[in-house]
């Protein structure tokens, strides 16, 4: 599974980090700062949940059948 998340949207209200800190990683003035993040296994439910979470909706969840 990955995350892909359309950065240059980001609005920085760290809601993603909220819920991991390790899969959204925030750059020094709180917006996101990737734009892939390869989800390690066990982490696919707190991936899911931080997409949800972001309220402009710019966190994108790829499943590995999708590619
Ligand atoms: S929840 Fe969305 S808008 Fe907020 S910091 Fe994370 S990616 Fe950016």
């Amino acid at each position: 599974m990955k995350i892909r998340i359309d950065k240059s949207a980001c609005v920085g209200n760290a809601r993603c980090a909220a819920i991991s800190e390790v899969l959204f990683e925030l750059d020094d003035d709180g917006y996101i700062a990737v734009e892939e993040i390869d989800v390690p296994e066990g982490m696919e439910q707190l991936a899911r949940r931080g997409a949800r979470s972001c309220p402009e909706r710019i966190i994108t969840i790829v499943e590995d059948d999708a590619e």
